[in-house]
């Protein structure tokens, strides 16, 4: 029983997400913010323990699960590159692993797309946890790669607290030079689903509006959305007024 696998949401002893935890997180809604961040899940009860596990007890396996989940509740069209928004460099390291990283490469996977790391932190900004909200509002400060101009960036989180963390890695992107960027965490604090609304599930129409005659790799959700949210929030961001998840709370 010493080296037993214990489930990431209930620490039963058996699979890394046993059958009940993996329904209960396919139950719980996605919730999308008026910048387009889709969450794909609410950060308490089973969720909360699995991203938790992710994140601080080495339970990389669910990254996978998690993965997937987030794939089938993007509303985003094809897109040429997966990355994410970097943990400080001396958490990663205490870790030993980024669970950003994790997230974004299994959906690259999932998706049959590159997975590359775009961006880097700037120095001397500490990581979000342990800070006042004031604090966190302001966000981490990024530096991205600088990319060609019709890259379609997918952009992954592990949680949203107050969306700065994601749009500050957005707006970094857009001034870089990408052509849109889409965001994707895999969960929402109670406090960040307050600005977000439920995200609405793919019907057919969507369906092959977000597919048509392109052979990039298909997405399982439609482009519209996410691509008008991107293009106007890097309008937003050449005029100095990127709306954010953080001023909309
Ligand atoms: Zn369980």
């Amino acid at each position: 029983m010493l080296f037993a696998t214990l489930c990431a949401g209930c620490n039963q002893p058996g699979e890394s997400l046993c059958h009940r935890c993996r329904f209960s997180l396919a139950a719980a809604a996605s919730q999308v913010s008026d910048t387009g961040i889709i969450a794909a899940l609410p950060f308490e009860g089973v969720a909360r323990q699995v991203v938790h596990g992710l994140k601080y007890r080495n339970r990389r396996q669910v990254a996978r699960q998690l993965a997937r989940l987030m794939v089938r509740r993007m509303r985003v069209g094809s897109v040429d590159v997966v990355t994410w928004a970097p943990t400080s460099g001396a958490r990663a390291r205490r870790r030993g692993y980024d669970q950003a990283e994790l997230l974004a490469r299994a959906i690259a996977a999932e998706l049959r797309v590159p997975c590359r790391r775009l961006l880097y932190r700037c120095h001397g900004v500490a990581a979000q946890t342990g800070h006042t909200r004031a604090e966190r509002l302001r966000g981490p400060s990024f530096r991205a790669r600088a990319a060609h101009q019709r890259l379609r960036v997918l952009l992954v989180d592990d949680v949203v607290t107050t969306g700065a963390t994601l749009a500050a890695a957005r707006d970094a992107l857009l001034l870089a030079g990408v052509g849109s960027v889409a965001c994707v965490a895999a969960a929402a604090t109670p406090s960040a689903r307050q600005a977000m609304k439920p995200a609405i599930r793919r019907t057919a129409a969507m369906a092959s509006a977000g597919s048509s005659g392109t052979n990039t790799p298909r997405m399982p959700t439609p482009s519209a959305a996410a691509t008008l949210e991107a293009t106007s929030s890097r309008n937003a961001v050449r005029s100095g007024s990127a709306p954010s998840l953080a001023r909309a709370s």
